[in-house]
């Protein structure tokens, strides 16, 4: 009998998709998907070290999983792979450890069922996803970070920055919306320091090639700002297909911590570039991350921080607490700023956005937009729209609608991350 797996992915959007170049691997190893974890002979955690809390929560899903089937073999891939320490805390309790980048050469790594139809694959990437949705989906351009922001396992867990060819990228965005997907985010670490130098083409050029391909919602994430180009900006205004939704990571709003955590910007700078961009779409939502507590951050850089949440009026902000991560350069400097006073700082931070957030959203009570249609419950439709906001859509009597196309509605109420309207 086939033996079965079970993927569970931690974090980000590239873990997401890598989930999905992971499950299609496994496919041709001649492993057979399950739904739940407690009947898999194989589960495999697609990890993500960026936080502790992140961390903490492989701890007690192997826990849980062991308990419920001792027989389970567990795999570890993704950003935790290159911590031995984990390794050696885990030893008893898991069996198989590959970094994602060793995907090509998986059936050297795990039991393969189906050896005679194993193609070597040089690098991950070209892998083709089991993709997740019928409708909308990421495609990854690119891997790795050049950056070493001070805090961050990313260089050290996924490697230096490699590019997918332009023509490769293309081909898989134009074969998806042959199939009839209606969204396309584009993702790496850094999006946009993009380059396939054979082709001379840089990440406006890539968007501008991809822009042409057709009528659907093109996404990217996650952007640096220090790479937010004059030229990627102005391509903004210009784009038909890129929704309105950005999202900039500013992480501080202190030059002094901005400066420690090898950024390369300073908020003055950031500050300049979001003009810029809402010169372009005035109707942006725009989105962040910042860590709070970061080392050596006083009451003042963190009223810096508040000064820039507020001036920029951003729609949604992921705060973060700051925790060392063993091999950064951050986990060398005095972890300073007690756990309360960072709990504060983050209660204080959300607080404010809910508040902003809700006053943004209820500024649209009454405006037309374009919705995904994702899920339907009874007479409601759950979906997101052209600027990327979760939406809950009613139906007008006698229309009937279909699910992962894109319709007008027009909203009718807010809250400070979601909205409600009435399909047209
Ligand atoms: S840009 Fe900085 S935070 Fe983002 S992945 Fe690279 S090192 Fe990490």
């Amino acid at each position: 009998m086939a033996k079965t797996y079970h993927i569970i992915t931690i974090g980000c959007a590239m873990n997401q998709s890598d989930s999905e170049r992971l499950a299609s691997r496994l496919n041709e190893l001649g492993w057979c998907r399950v739904s739940d974890c407690h009947r898999a002979d194989l589960v495999v955690l697609v990890t993500c070290g960026v936080r502790q809390s992140a961390e903490d929560r492989i701890y007690g899903l192997i826990n849980q999983i062991k308990k419920a089937n001792p027989k389970t073999a567990i795999a570890i891939t993704g950003c935790l792979v290159y911590r031995q320490d984990i390794k050696t805390k885990l030893q008893d309790k898991v069996i198989y450890w590959f970094s994602i980048n060793e995907l090509g050469r998986l059936e050297q790594i795990l039991p393969c069922y189906n050896p005679d139809n194993i193609k070597p694959i040089k690098d991950y990437l070209e892998i083709m996803p089991d993709y997740k949705s019928r409708v909308s989906t990421f495609v990854p351009i690119g891997n790795g970070c050049n950056n070493f922001c001070s805090y961050c396992v990313v260089p050290y867990a996924r490697g230096r920055e490699i590019y997918r060819p332009a023509q490769d990228i293309i081909v898989e965005v134009q074969q998806l919306l042959n199939k009839g997907y209606q969204e396309i985010t584009i993702i790496a670490q850094n999006v946009n320091s993009y380059k396939d130098e054979l082709n001379g083409l840089d990440f406006t050029g890539l968007l501008e090639k991809l822009d042409s391909l057709g009528d659907y919602w093109l996404r990217f994430a996650t952007s640096h700002p220090k790479d937010m180009s004059d030229r990627l900006i102005n391509f903004l205004g210009q784009s038909h297909n890129l929704i309105h939704h950005l999202h900039l990571p500013v992480q501080s709003g202190s030059n002094k911590i901005l400066k420690a955590m090898n950024r390369n910007y300073t908020a003055e700078y950031y500050r300049t570039l979001i003009n810029k961009v809402r010169q372009q779409w005035p109707d942006i939502i725009l989105t962040t991350d910042i860590i709070v507590g970061f080392p050596g951050e006083t009451d003042k850089d963190f009223a810096d921080t508040i000064q820039l949440v507020k001036d920029l009026k951003f729609d949604q902000v992921y705060v973060a607490r700051y925790s060392p991560r063993p091999g950064t350069l951050a986990a060398k400097m005095a972890d300073d700023v007690p756990a309360q006073v960072k709990k504060k700082r983050e209660q204080q931070l959300n607080q404010m956005v809910i508040a902003g957030a809700l006053k943004n959203r209820q500024a649209q009570i009454g405006q037309r937009v374009m919705v995904l249609l994702e899920e339907q419950r009874g007479d409601c439709y759950f979906g997101h729209t052209d600027h990327g906001l979760q939406i809950l859509v009613t139906t007008p009597e006698k229309k009937s609608y279909t699910l992962g196309l894109r319709y007008f509605a027009q909203i009718t109420s807010a809250r400070s991350f979601s909205l409600a309207g009435q399909l047209l």
